[in-house]
């Protein structure tokens, strides 16, 4: 891993390098040949201006240089002066792209390959007042000589910063490697050793740590309390049907034995169910199939369905409000209504009240489940709605209780966007308040659904 660091820190710095110089190159190059153009166009003019005739060769012989090549050419394309060769020996110049655009539009340049020099030349051209053509050139492959010149320096350049750049990678590379230990002393908890400027990621790393270790130690608690809670009726179902094969129980007994076993297995459904429904709850993605619910149809059917079982607690169950509409899931809306209604029953007391109210308050659907039975003590307030947590377990049990309604509820609640409140004391009353999130166009949908039972 460090060699790896280092090798790839190192052809960094040598391809940035070699990139650069490059570019460098290419971009002076450039430079220069703009330059070189340039000069040749302010020679031209000025030639033009000093020598604005054909029978003016003499004159402009007096301005011949090394490095610019001048040419005087008539308008049939005859060449009658040029600074390089024998005006004599050279061809007709008519159809040189420059020549030929100078005799038509007053002005021509071009860049080519010479085909008297075979270099590749820059030419530019002028038409004189007489109709002759001036024009003046200059080679652009000699720019380059200068760089051919500084090759080997360059290279001996490049070569020691290579050695740098390769000394300078391995010191980075430790550098980073000894800082990259400290961080994960850090997160092994050994505090101070950790590079300030690495901190934040050292912090983010650890709390990620601990985040998967706290859901690693929640999912092993899960799975021990789910085995311990179906390990509990699976024991007694087992205890009393031994008992029965043992022939220790009397006839007379037996159904009360019987009724016993069914009991208890049918808590143990009532658990699987529960357990499925959270799992099913857990994972992420669609909440199946979503409409626009009626609360308050929902909670009146709730209510009915719930009306012997208060009968049977001796509790009074009462139904209020001006009724709600939220987007989701039915039968799981259905749910959080039945497990709060059954729980306001079942911790209450003879001669108590459960009151259902579903309205919308500054348009968010809220559904309040009231009861003044046994209440919740403050420290339990809060883990309520953790799995299996019940405030008295003989009490939950005795009346059927899993333990997982309320943190069925507030899965529920909270994929629905909304969020669940407790109210209670010791000794009660208690108060559930579900807030769900704005609905879009409340009286719109509550329209739709208006239609809808007319059609039905
Ligand atoms: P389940 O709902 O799965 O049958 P449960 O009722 O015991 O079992 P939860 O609904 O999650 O489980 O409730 C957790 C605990 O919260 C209950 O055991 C009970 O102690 C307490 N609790 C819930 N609602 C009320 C209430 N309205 N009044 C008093 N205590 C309550
Ligand atoms: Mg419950």
């Amino acid at each position: 891993m460090e060699k790896k660091i280092n090798l790839r820190l190192f052809f960094m710095g040598f391809f940035s390098m070699v990139l650069t110089t490059v570019l460098l190159v290419g971009l002076f190059h450039g430079t220069m040949e703009r330059a070189a153009r340039r000069e040749v166009k302010q020679m031209t003019d000025f030639l033009a201006k000093a020598c604005p005739s054909s029978d003016d060769v003499a004159e402009l012989m007096r301005f011949e240089e090394e490095e610019k090549r001048m040419t005087l050419i008539a308008a049939d394309g005859t060449v009658l002066y040029d600074s390089f060769v024998d005006a004599s020996e050279m061809e007709n110049h008519k159809d040189r792209q420059e020549v030929k655009d100078a005799l038509e539009i007053g002005v021509g340049e071009s860049n080519r390959q010479s085909v008297t020099f075979n270099h590749y030349s820059y030419y530019y051209a002028l038409r004189l007042p007489d109709g002759s053509v001036l024009r003046v050139g200059t080679e652009m492959e000699g720019l380059l000589d200068g760089f051919r010149d500084t090759l080997p320096s360059l290279a001996l350049v490049l070569c020691c910063m290579s050695i740098l750049s390769l000394l300078v990678s391995r010191l980075l590379t430790k550098k980073l490697v000894g800082k990259l230990q400290d961080m994960i002393w850090h997160m092994d908890g050994k505090q101070g050793q950790v590079p300030r400027e690495m901190l934040p990621l050292a912090q983010a790393m650890k709390a990620y740590q601990q985040k998967k270790e706290e859901g690693e130690k929640w999912r092993q608690q899960f799975t021990a309390n789910v085995s311990h809670e179906l390990k509990t009726p699976l024991t007694s179902i087992s205890g009393y049907a031994e008992m029965m094969e043992s022939g220790m129980v009397q006839e007379g007994d037996i159904k009360t034995f019987a009724g016993k076993i069914h009991r208890e297995a049918g808590r143990l459904i009532m658990l699987i169910n529960d357990i499925l429904e959270l799992s099913k709850l857990d994972e992420p993605g669609e909440l199946g199939p979503v409409e626009q619910v009626d609360v308050l149809r929902l909670a009146r059917d709730t209510v009915e369905m719930l009306s012997m079982k208060a009968e049977q607690y001796q509790v009074q169950l009462r139904l209020s409000g001006n009724g709600a509409f939220v987007r989701g899931n039915k039968t799981m809306l259905g749910e959080v209504l039945y497990n709060l209604c059954d729980n306001a029953i079942r911790y209450n007391k003879p001669g108590g009240y459960v009151q259902v109210d579903v309205s919308v308050a500054e348009e968010q659907p809220v559904i309040v489940v009231k009861d003044n039975g046994i209440g919740i003590p403050l420290e339990s307030q809060e883990r309520i709605f953790e799995r299996f947590y019940r405030v008295d377990n003989s009490r939950s049990k005795a009346t059927g209780g899993t333990g997982l309604g309320l943190a069925i509820v507030k899965h529920i609640v909270l994929r629905h966007g909304g969020t669940i409140e407790v109210e209670s004391k010791e000794g009660g009353p208690t108060k559930m308040k579900v807030i769900f999130p704005p609905q879009q166009e409340p009286k719109e949908a509550a329209k739709q659904v208006k239609k809808k039972e007319g059609t039905a």
